[in-house]
């Protein structure tokens, strides 16, 4: 029995265009396109999937030895591709062309796991915000440690500071 392609939702639709930074990953022609006549911008790229979703008897001959992967419909096995490479990889299909695009595709995981990385670390660096502005209003003005020190002290502990003043 076939295996029902999925209808993927605007998500995923949204880190499928994405990754490929609008353009076809075979081809690097533009993935958007404009209609004539038209001042609407369309994407036009269709899900292509990397291990084929329902193997002809060819492609079939052609993956033996290759085991499928476990979630056909993943995102980790579809590709955004222009039409006409879609088209030419499906009825075409050899091993190299897979090989190459689950490169390509692995690439642009690798990428997204590492953008999320820094994304993780700019939200931990935001809760750590006063000292960089400190660091920065010193850099800005010129002011020396103690001075800076001084002028956050006097709100918290400013009769404190007064006493403990730096020596110049
Ligand atoms: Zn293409």
């Amino acid at each position: 029995m076939a295996t029902a392609r999925t209808d993927y939702g605007e998500n995923e639709h949204s880190i499928l265009y994405a990754e490929t930074s609008g353009c076809c990953p075979l081809c690097s022609k533009s993935i958007l396109f404009r209609k004539p006549g038209s001042s609407r911008l369309n994407k036009g790229y269709e899900v292509a999937h990397i291990y084929p979703l329902n193997p002809t008897p060819s492609q079939v001959t052609a993956l033996i030895g290759r085991a499928a992967p476990q979630a056909i419909n993943a995102l980790e096995n579809v590709i955004a591709l222009c039409p006409s490479c879609h088209t030419k990889y499906d009825k075409d299909f050899k091993l190299d062309e897979m090989d190459k695009l689950r490169k390509i595709k692995d690439g642009f995981l690798v990428e997204a796991r590492a953008n999320a990385t820094v994304a993780d670390y700019k939200i931990q660096e935001e809760v750590y915000e006063p000292p960089r502005i400190l660091r920065r209003l010193q850099l800005l003005r010129g002011w020396s440690h103690e001075e800076v020190s001084e002028v956050f002290a006097r709100g918290t502990r400013a009769r404190r500071a007064h006493g403990v003043r730096a020596p110049r």
